[in-house]
């Protein structure tokens, strides 16, 4: 049985509203929360933008106070000092003072992070290995890329061995090197045992890496899902790429349930296959020259997509 403290980040009914918009009207951003991440997996924490994902990630991190509902952090308020010390994070948009060099800037996260002098410098050694930035330790934040201060900020997330690593758009800035490193790094530190809870839009990356993802729109959370499950939850859909022709194709575009036009390509999609085989077998008839006919197994692209235009349409 799942206990509290085996529970890394619980959520329940959680509501939070801020005092004004930029009407000036208060704004009610998330609208009863509730969500269970266990200790040792990874989970995508997705949504549209302005969905609710960075409101929330602030009260999970006890960065400000929750309207109503009530969150933990392996049993404990997020703002209990014990329960901040378990967490490490890197936020969207990291700010550094600029003068400071990598190595300062490390010194005073492990001091935050409550490393002891001794081992201080063992634990930013080994952090600045993983990011892959131990080269630059001497330089000044200003003189790094986007790239590496991206790899900086994920330094000071981990450096403390966070229990919970809580990760706002962790690939923005990253080159697809860079992108591919912080998967293998989010994997090892999976095997150590840390939680991952990662926002992104990067959907393939959150397919790969995840053991789980909710999708949350206009405030609220729409669903939970197991991502091995993915591809048998939706029933996939049947592509037909065709060569530009110089016949009639209303017939046969009026049959697909999406139609692309890529240059002298015509992509037609299909969402089941008797129609798809049908439209393919009327093609050959008709002599056009078909590229390419393959099914395409559901992914959370789709989900996502299908569920928050869904979600668009309510609102509009
Ligand atoms: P993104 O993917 O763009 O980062 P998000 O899912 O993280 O989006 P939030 O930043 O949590 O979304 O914002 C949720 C909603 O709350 C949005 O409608 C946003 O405009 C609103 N909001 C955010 N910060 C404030 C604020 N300080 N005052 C008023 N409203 C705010």
């Amino acid at each position: 049985m799942k206990t509290d403290s085996s529970t890394a980040i619980k959520i329940k009914d959680l509501h939070y509203k801020y005092k004004s918009d930029w009407l000036g009207k208060p704004f009610h951003a998330l609208k009863g929360i509730n969500l269970e991440v266990f200790e040792g997996e990874s989970f995508g924490f997705l949504g549209h933008n302005g969905a609710g994902k960075t409101t929330t990630i602030k009260l999970l991190l006890g960065l400000t106070t929750i309207t109503s509902g009530s969150i933990k952090i392996f049993g404990k308020d997020p703002k209990d000092p014990s329960a901040r010390r378990s967490v490490g994070y890197l936020p969207e948009q990291p700010y550094f003072y600029d003068h400071l060099t990598v190595q300062e800037i490390m010194d005073m996260y492990a001091t935050l992070a409550g490393i002891k002098k001794d081992f201080r410098q063992s634990a930013i050694k080994e952090a600045l290995e993983m990011v892959k930035v131990s080269a630059r330790a001497k330089s000044p934040m200003r003189s790094l890329s986007k790239g590496l201060t991206q790899r900086v900020a994920m330094a000071q997330a981990i450096v403390g061995s966070p229990k919970l690593l809580i990760l706002d758009e962790p690939f923005s800035g990253l080159d697809p090197i860079g992108r591919r490193e912080f998967a293998d790094l989010m994997v090892e530190l999976k095997k150590r045992g840390t939680t991952i809870f990662m926002s992104s839009h990067i959907l393939s990356d959150v397919e790969f890496l995840c053991d789980r993802a909710s999708i949350m729109a206009y405030g609220e959370l729409k669903g939970v899902y197991q991502l091995r499950d993915i591809p048998q939850m939706s029933s996939g859909s049947y592509e037909l790429i065709i060569r530009e022709f110089d016949g009639d194709l209303r017939d046969i575009k009026s049959k697909a349930a999406e139609c692309v036009i890529q240059e002298k390509l015509i992509r037609l999609t299909f969402t089941d296959r008797k129609t798809a085989e049908q439209v393919l077998t009327e093609a050959l008839a008709m002599g056009i020259a078909i590229e390419s006919f393959r099914f395409q197994q559901g992914t959370l692209e789709d989900l996502f997509v299908e569920l928050v235009k869904f979600e668009e349409a309510k609102h509009q």
